[in-house]
C-alpha cells in the first residue's frame, strides 16, 4: 500500500526534519509509489515528467541510505551517480539534493560542460558521495582518470527520453559499462517508447515500474487560449483580463507567469500602480517572503501573483481561476506545469497565453508536447492577425518589415502605435535578464557535437 503521509515512511530523522521544514506533508503520487520500493532496494523504471516531484522520489531514498554511512567515499569515486541530459537539470537536481540533504552530512558535486573543469576535478579529488553529471563532460573526466565509477552504489538516469533526443545513447551505454554490477539503478523518462524500454531493461535488474499520468490529463478541465499580440500590447491586454477577474464571482485569483525574476518584479510593481494588488515570487525571494506572498494571495489580499517557473513549483492554491502566461516558457514542459496551477481540486480553470512574434517557436514546441493546437482567442483589442497566420502556416524567422507608420496586424480597437522594434528578437518584459534557472539557452537546438562538454 502506498503511504499517504511522509510520516508513515521509514525515513531517517534528518529527512523527516527537512520535510517538516519544507511543509511537505503529502507525498506526490510518484513519491508515494516509488519511495517504499526504493527503500527496499528495488531497481525502478519510472515514467514521470518534471513537476511530479520525481527528484525527491529518488533523492530521499538515496540520502536515507547515505545517512550514517557518509565519509566512506574515496577520492574520485562517487557512491551515487545521477546522470542528467542538461546542465539546467543537473543544477536543479543538485539543488534538490542540497535542500533534502540539509541535515545529512554528505558531499556532492556537479559535472557539466561549458565551464572550466578544474573545480570539478578538485571536488572529485576530495571525494563526493553524490555526483550529478551530464554525460559528455563526465566521460571526458573519466578518460582523464579524474572520475572512477567502480564504487557507484546508486545510479540514476534522469529524463532518459531527452537524453536520447540529444544523441547521448552511446555515451550512456559507455557510462553504464563502467558501473559495478552490484548497484541499485533508477531510470526515469517522461515517455516509454520501445527503444527507451529496451535501454531500461539492459540497465535495470528486475525493476519495479511506476507510471505517473502526466499533468496534461488535468488540462482537460482547463480552458486554454492563446492571444497573438505584440510585446507592447501585452500590458493593456493583461489589465483587461485582470479587470474581468476582479469582477468574477468566484475563483478570483490569478497567477501571471513571467520568464524572468526581473520581469516578475517589474510587472508586479506596475500592476500595483495600476490598481491591481499584486506580489511577485521568484528564486531571489527568501522562503519567508515567498510564504508571506503566498499567504496573502491565498487570502485574496493580493489576488494577482506574478511568478517565475521555479517559484511556482509546488504552488497548490484552490481558487486560482486564471493563469496568464505573460511570457511563454522556453521549456515546453513548463507550460503544462504552469497551467496546472489552475483547475486544482476538481475545479475548472482558464489559461491564457500571450504569444508575441519572438515566441512563435515556443508556442510550436508547446503544442507539440500537449499534442493539440491551443485554441486562439482574438476577441480583444490587440489581436495580431498576421502573427496568428504565421503560426498557422508554421512560418519561422523574422516577420517581413512593416511599412513605416503602418500597423502589422488587424486591430479591432485602439492601441498604442508600434514602437518600431516589435519584430526584434528581444525579451520584452520577460527578456530582461536571464530566465530563472538559466534556461535561456535551448538545449535542444545545441549542435550535437557540443553536447554537455
Ligand atoms: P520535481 O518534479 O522533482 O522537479 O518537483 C517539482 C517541485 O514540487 C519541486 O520543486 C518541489 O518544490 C515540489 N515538491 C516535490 N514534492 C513535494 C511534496 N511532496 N509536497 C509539496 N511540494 C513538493
Amino acid at each position: 500500500m502506498n503511504p499517504t503521509s511522509f510520516e508513515a515512511m521509514p525515513l531517517a530523522a534528518p529527512l523527516h526534519r527537512v520535510l517538516q521544514e519544507l511543509a511537505y506533508t503529502t507525498p506526490s503520487p510518484i513519491q508515494a509509489q516509488a519511495i517504499p520500493l526504493l527503500l527496499e532496494g528495488r531497481d525502478l523504471l519510472g515514467c514521470a515528467q518534471t513537476g511530479t516531484g520525481k527528484t525527491a522520489s529518488f533523492a530521499l531514498p538515496i540520502l536515507n541510505a547515505l545517512h550514517g554511512t557518509t565519509g566512506k567515499n574515496r577520492p574520485r569515486s562517487p557512491r551515487c551517480l545521477v546522470l542528467a541530459p542538461t546542465r539546467e537539470l543537473a543544477i536543479q537536481v543538485g539543488k534538490s539534493f542540497t535542500t533534502y540533504g540539509k541535515y545529512v552530512p554528505f558531499r556532492h558535486t556537479l559535472i557539466y560542460g561549458g565551464v572550466g573543469q578544474s573545480p570539478q576535478v578538485s571536488a572529485m579529488r576530495n571525494g563526493v558521495d553524490v555526483l550529478v553529471a551530464c554525460p559528455g563532460r563526465l566521460l571526458d573526466l573519466i578518460d582523464q582518470r579524474h572520475v572512477d565509477l567502480s564504487s557507484v552504489e546508486f545510479f540514476v538516469l534522469d529524463e532518459v527520453d531527452r537524453m536520447l533526443d540529444m544523441g547521448f545513447l552511446r555515451d550512456v551505454k559507455r557510462i553504464v559499462s563502467l558501473l559495478p554490477p552490484k548497484r541499485q539503478s533508477l531510470f526515469f523518462s517522461a515517455t516509454l517508447a520501445p527503444n527507451i524500454v529496451e535501454l531500461a531493461h539492459s540497465i535495470l535488474r528486475n525493476p519495479a515500474s511506476v507510471s505517473i499520468t502526466p499533468e496534461t490529463t488535468t488540462a482537460e478541465k482547463i480552458d486554454q487560449q492563446v492571444c497573438f499580440v505584440t510585446k507592447e500590447s501585452k500590458r493593456p491586454l493583461l489589465e483587461e483580463l485582470l479587470r474581468g477577474q476582479a469582477n468574477a464571482r468566484e475563483q478570483k485569483l490569478t497567477i501571471v507567469f513571467s520568464r524572468t525574476k526581473h520581469g516578475a518584479n517589474k510587472l508586479a510593481k506596475s500592476l500595483c500602480a495600476a490598481g491591481f494588488p499584486s506580489d511577485a515570487i521568484h528564486g531571489n525571494k527568501s522562503q519567508a517572503q515567498r510564504e508571506k506572498a503566498l499567504d496573502r494571495f491565498k487570502k485574496g489580499l493580493t489576488p494577482v501573483l506574478v511568478a517565475t517557473d521555479v517559484a511556482a513549483r509546488g504552488v497548490d492554491v484552490k481558487d486560482v481561476g486564471l493563469v496568464i502566461n505573460f511570457d511563454l516558457p522556453n521549456e515546453p514542459e513548463a507550460y503544462v506545469h504552469r497551467i496546472g496551477r489552475t483547475a486544482r481540486a476538481g475545479a475548472e480553470g482558464r489559461a491564457v497565453s500571450f504569444c508575441s512574434e519572438d515566441e512563435l517557436e515556443y508556442l510550436r514546441d508547446i503544442e507539440k508536447i500537449i499534442r493539440m493546437p491551443i485554441p486562439r482567442w482574438d476577441n480583444h483589442n490587440w489581436h495580431e492577425e498576421a502573427l496568428a497566420e504565421r503560426h498557422k502556416k508554421g512560418i519561422r524567422g523574422p516577420a517581413p518589415k512593416k511599412p513605416q507608420g503602418g500597423g502589422g496586424g488587424q486591430h479591432r480597437g485602439q492601441r498604442r502605435p508600434p514602437q518600431g522594434n516589435s519584430g526584434q528578437r528581444q525579451g520584452g518584459q520577460g527578456g530582461q535578464g536571464q530566465s530563472e534557472g538559466q534556461n535561456q539557452q535551448r538545449q535542444k537546438s545545441r549542435p550535437a557535437g557540443n553536447r554537455g562538454r
